[in-house]
């Protein structure tokens, strides 16, 4: 028979050797291949940026980290899985303003605590978003596009990639402020949505710019304006929705590392002095300034304090909006 002393003294060892066991195996990690789960299609920001990302990490950590796309319900699928993964650094996700503030708020239940359920590493960057148009749509500009979708409200519908993500939301304060009804379409990220858009299947798309920005420059599609406060540096040619009437407007999108809740905190420090050191490199800085990312490189606990006041600050805009998510 176990006495309650012994007991006590039994849980303490386990304690103690569990940590032991987080220590070493943090010594020797990583000594085998990460992944790092992009909740999205290929092609769209997360996964552009991602992939940079965990190529550069690579090179560092001398052990792969390999893009796993997970895609689907707006980041909610990929990020569920993480949440419950094991929390050893060996499965991480690659983290949005979708999957850690929007999904959470607009979704009627939440598959997960983005506070709770998570151990944050480190914030990336902010990104601007962006509205375009198949270049077949005879609008130039906003109010252009405002009236057209007025007139034909069957015919003007918007993609964007997925649902309460920053795209929908864009979408929705779109219909809101300008008086429309376009009628939202979701894909598994911006990759297949800017696919169709392309195609003409489907004559708007709410992005991210970073997955805009080649298809902008190659004239394949129109872009009518930018999410942000002000004009993009890298594409001032873009006037903002903001300057085109639509007064106050604004969204964005950020990108952030996350492990499972628990992952040992040597683990956690050690991805992100890594993502860091990555974010350091003048080569690497230059491609995400290319695709109009600002890095906003944090300390973990940063990133915690960031993910609180982004739902903060976003729990009233999406609840004025009235729009959930199943
Ligand atoms: N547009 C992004 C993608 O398809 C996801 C939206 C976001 O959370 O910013 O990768």
């Amino acid at each position: 028979m176990i006495t309650r002393r012994a007991g006590l003294g039994l849980s303490m060892a386990a304690l103690v050797l569990g940590a032991l066991a987080g220590t070493a195996s943090a010594q020797t990690y990583p000594d085998r291949s990460i992944t790092l789960v992009v909740p999205f299609a290929a092609g769209g920001s997360t996964d552009l940026v991602a992939r940079i990302l965990a190529q550069k990490l690579t090179e560092q950590m001398g052990q792969s980290v390999v893009v796993e796309n997970r895609a689907g319900a707006g980041g909610n699928i990929g990020a569920a899985a993480v949440s419950k993964a094991t929390p050893d650094g060996y499965t991480l996700l690659y983290g949005t303003i979708s999957t850690h503030t929007l999904n959470p708020l607009m979704a009627k239940k939440s598959a997960y605590d983005p506070v709770k359920d998570f151990e944050p590493v480190a914030l990336i960057g902010n990104i601007p978003n962006v509205l375009v148009v198949n270049p077949s749509v005879p609008a130039k500009n906003v109010q252009e596009l405002i009236a057209l979708a007025k007139a034909n409200p069957d015919k003007y519908s918007y993609a964007s990639s997925g649902v309460a993500t920053p795209l929908h939301l864009s979408g929705e304060m779109f219909n809101a402020m300008a008086g429309t009804k376009m009628a939202h379409v979701p894909y598994r990220g911006a990759g297949p949505a800017m696919n169709d858009l392309v195609a003409g299947q489907v004559p708007v798309l709410f992005d991210n710019l970073p997955s805009s920005v080649e298809f902008i420059k190659a004239g394949k599609i129109r872009a009518l304006g930018v999410t942000t406060k002000t004009r993009v540096a890298q594409m001032p040619d873009i006037p903002t929705l903001d300057e085109q009437g639509l007064k106050g407007y604004e969204t964005y999108s950020w990108q952030a590392i996350f492990a499972p809740p628990k992952t040992p905190k040597p683990i956690v420090d050690k991805l992100n002095a890594e993502v860091k050191k990555a974010l350091a490199d003048p080569a690497l800085q230059q491609r995400l300034n290319d695709l109009t990312m600002t890095v906003t490189f944090s300390s973990p606990d940063a990133l915690a304090k960031f993910v609180q006041d982004q739902l903060a600050l976003w729990g009233p805009i999406t609840k004025a909006t009235g729009v959930q998510v199943d």
